[in-house]
């Protein structure tokens, strides 16, 4: 095997093509420094398709810096991530691993839908153009398609009426909502969420929640950084404490809110619980 490009990793090489195959979000001994400041450590996981998986940690854990990273909007310095069999930022031919060019980076973050605290909609946009646009312009769909998918997305988070809506005019809750048909509406591999309901009114969580949880039942593959407790423990299949860059523990809702070993998991679950 050969390496192209400015790769210097050779010596993850091996495990990097063992990763293509199987789950759908594979993640092996990945790190990420900015500055002196190391923010992932060594991170390990294995996500199955059609899993739900809760990322808990106390802020500048570097939880969101791990789904940047899955997103390729973070540069990792080693180790190696693989979405559905593909290796983020790099492309095997034959034997040889080409690093990705920036066009190929953004096909291939098509397929990992991101959804933001902030919602992140296009203000000047009405709510049905931003459910197409992305799809017209990454995917290359017609816009009749494009409209059709979109008023389906709209029915599935309950906001049919809102169709020609402006986000100024939507509750945060709904804008949230309509950020997740926008990323669902590129048909991603993967979804990943950075604490999607941490910027809305206490009585608009629920209503994101649920849309999230009907996801979870149709068998997309989540990925959710999430303070929601009780969320986590109903819905996810595998919750991740993360601390100082490193994955402390992982397992079951039920093994970690209930028996977590480690002492720093059991100190942050006093104080959000
Ligand atoms: P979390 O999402 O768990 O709160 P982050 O992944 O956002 O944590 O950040 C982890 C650490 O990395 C924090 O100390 C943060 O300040 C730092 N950090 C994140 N992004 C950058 C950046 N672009 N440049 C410098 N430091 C950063
Ligand atoms: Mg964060």
């Amino acid at each position: 095997l050969a390496v192209s490009g400015d790769f210097t990793r050779t010596s993850g090489f091996r495990d990097a093509t063992t990763l293509r195959a199987g789950g759908a979000v594979r993640i092996h001994g990945i790190s990420k420094s900015f500055g002196s400041l190391k923010v992932l450590d060594g991170i390990d996981l294995n996500l199955p398709a059609g899993s739900v998986t809760a990322i808990l940690g106390p802020s500048g854990s570097g939880k969101s810096t791990l789904l940047r990273a899955i997103n390729h909007l973070e540069r990792v310095d080693g180790g190696f991530i693989s979405v559905d069999g593909d290796l983020v930022g790099y492309e095997q031919k034959g034997d040889v691993l080409y690093e990705l060019k920036e066009k190929d980076i953004l096909k291939r973050r098509a397929d990992i839908g991101m959804v933001f605290q902030s919602f992140n909609l296009f203000p000047h946009l009405t709510v049905l153009e931003n459910l197409i646009e992305a799809p017209i312009q990454v995917r290359g769909v017609s816009r009749e398609e494009a409209i059709q998918l979109a008023q389906e997305l709209l029915a599935r988070v309950g906001l049919s009426d809102k169709i020609n809506a402006y986000p100024r005019q939507l509750s945060g809750g709904q804008q949230q909502r309509v950020a997740i048909a926008r990323a669902l509406a590129l048909r991603p591999k993967v979804l990943l969420f950075d604490e999607p309901t941490s910027a809305l009114d206490p009585e608009l969580v629920g209503e994101v929640l649920d849309v999230i949880k009907e996801l979870a039942r149709t068998g997309t593959t989540l990925v959710i950084v999430t303070h929601e407790i009780g969320f986590a423990r109903e819905v996810a299949d595998t919750v991740v404490f993360m601390d100082g860059g490193h994955i402390l523990e992982a397992g079951s809702p039920a093994r970690i809110f209930n028996g977590a070993e480690h002492p720093r998991t059991r100190e942050f679950l006093a104080k959000v619980l």
